[in-house]
């Protein structure tokens, strides 16, 4: 197993560190502890980037030497997804993304410190823009970070400011499509939508974001004035297309066979947001459903083929169910033809997030902490967490009596 990252992270609750309801160590949880009692199962810290499919190796930067190759009989792929600006890339510095902990903890920081430098200012005119909250991308990220900011403001730092007000700010979602939650069905959009609203989150739809810069974006010609932009819109697949040299989708991800593999190789396949395969004529999604079951069924094949029993029939989906959360006891869930909005769906939400957490530590620690927030408003951790650059030490000399440092010259 070989990972950049150090340790396995739960995507669908980085919204929840973004909005200091949950502490980063409690949606991530070490590979190397993960697969501790697996003694067939090498852990490498590093960063794939390349295949060398004739010869069967992958190049590998690990922390002091780079392009280390490391063989393979099997290769799985599953390098997910980037953020996308759509060419745009220049909205990266002023628009922070969530993919990562470390942007999470990014955008925490953004957040609290609009609050703090808001509670600094001593002129109420700039007041506006420093509490004014911008998400780009009506999807379930979008969606859910707007609702959780709105209850930070609302339950937690209500009483906590002399100079400003912090349910006076603005939270604005925008996308360029007609309804949030695309993905979901129209009437459970409506219901998201109605939420949001009613936690007093603007919602604009139907217009692009067409410029973001220090003061703020531009939408169909409106300037609105922001200093907390966080871009919750596009996505782009991993380089794993380019280094395999093989057939990809227009949004780049790599071309599958149905057993997963790519055409000519069938020792190499590709699972989760990184692949593009079709099911009855439409694309699948990335969600953590697909990437799950895919890597079983990858697992599986390689398993058979060693042991040298019948393949499976060809990979298939099977569609749980998509789920939302819109604050705090509003969820929306659509299975099949089930569709629930509402306190119920939040329990089926909360249950199903915290069954799919990596380790029962994390699962108990998730818990105790929803049920405090809940019941207090009282977030897991509020920590504004910056490095400090040490102040530059005098040179020695300059502190020195004239004498010694003549006489240490
Ligand atoms: C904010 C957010 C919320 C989400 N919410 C939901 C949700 O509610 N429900 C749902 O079903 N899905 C959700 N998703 C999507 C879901 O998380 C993904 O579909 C799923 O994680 C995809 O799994 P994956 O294994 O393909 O990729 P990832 O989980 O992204 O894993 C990719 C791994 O590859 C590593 N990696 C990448 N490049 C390299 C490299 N070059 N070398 C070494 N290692 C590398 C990364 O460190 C990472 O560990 C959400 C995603 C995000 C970002």
């Amino acid at each position: 197993m070989i990972d950049r990252a150090n340790h396995h992270l739960f995507q669908p609750l980085l919204y929840q560190v973004a909005t200091s309801v949950l502490a980063p160590g409690q949606i991530g949880s070490p590979i190397r502890g993960i697969l501790g009692r697996q003694p067939n199962t090498t852990v490498i810290l590093g960063e794939v980037n390349g295949v060398d499919k004739d010869n069967k190796f992958v190049w590998t930067n690990v922390t002091d030497r780079r392009c280390v190759p490391v063989p393979y009989d099997f290769l799985i792929l599953a390098t997910g997804v980037t953020h996308s600006y759509f060419g745009h890339n220049e909205f990266a510095e002023l628009a922070p993304g969530l993919k990562s902990l470390a942007d999470a903890v990014a955008v925490r920081n953004k957040v609290l410190q609009a609050f703090e430098q808001a509670e600094a200012e001593e002129d109420p005119a700039r007041h506006r823009d420093l509490l004014t909250f911008v998400l780009v991308g009506a999807g379930p990220t979008g969606v859910e970070m707007s609702a959780a900011i709105s209850n930070l403001v609302h339950n937690t730092l209500k009483s906590e400011f002399r100079r400003i007000n912090p349910e006076s700010a603005r939270i604005i979602l925008l996308d360029m499509a007609p309804r949030v939650l695309g993905s979901f069905s129209e009437s459970i959009s409506q219901a998201a939508k109605k939420q949001l609203e009613k936690l007093g989150v603007e919602v604009r739809l139907g217009h692009g974001v067409d410029q973001i810069d220090a003061d703020g974006v531009m939408v169909a010609g409106e300037r609105i004035f922001s200093k907390t932009v966080i871009w919750t819109a596009g996505v782009a697949p991993s380089p794993a297309g380019k280094w395999l040299n093989v057939g990809a989708d227009r949004a780049g991800r790599v071309r599958v066979q149905p057993d997963l593999t790519v055409p000519g190789h069938p020792e190499i396949f590709v699972v989760g947001d990184t692949a593009s395969l079709d099911q009855d004529g439409k694309p699948l999604p990335g969600v953590a459903q697909v990437a799950m079951q895919q890597g079983r069924y990858a697992g599986r094949l390689i398993g058979r083929r060693i042991t040298r029993q019948p393949a499976p029939p060809p990979f298939r989906y099977f569609d749980k169910g998509n789920m939302a959360v819109v604050g705090k006891g509003f969820a929306v869930m659509q299975s099949g033809k089930l569709q629930l909005t509402g306190f119920p769906a939040w329990l089926a939400w909360a249950g199903v997030h915290l069954q799919f957490l990596a380790q029962s530590s994390l699962r108990v620690s998730v818990f105790v902490q929803w049920v405090w927030t809940y019941l207090t408003g009282q977030r897991g951790s509020r920590l504004i967490v910056n490095h400090h650059a040490a102040e530059p030490v005098k040179p020695a000399i300059e502190q020195m009596p004239a004498g010694l440092a003549i006489l240490s010259k």
